[in-house]
């Protein structure tokens, strides 16, 4: 089944450096300020690192 990264934006408290952002190996997440990270779904490999390291579940990989 295809997955699909979804950012919740509403769990983002939009407030500090999004850890998640660093961990992505292909660099499909970019954050502009503080907001709630973007994903590029062109670049994005839906390995699930991102959701791991996001400490209020904002990023979840999920079924599409
Ligand atoms: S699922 Fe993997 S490739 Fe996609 S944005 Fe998250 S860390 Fe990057």
């Amino acid at each position: 089944m295809q997955k699909k990264l979804v950012v919740v934006a509403e769990r983002c408290p939009q407030n500090h450096p999004c850890p998640s952002v660093r961990v992505c190996p292909v660099g499909a997440l970019t954050q502009k300020g503080f907001a709630a990270p973007v994903v590029d779904h062109e670049k994005c490999v839906k390995c699930g690192k991102c959701a791991q390291f996001c400490p209020k579940m904002a990023l979840v990989l999920q079924d599409n």
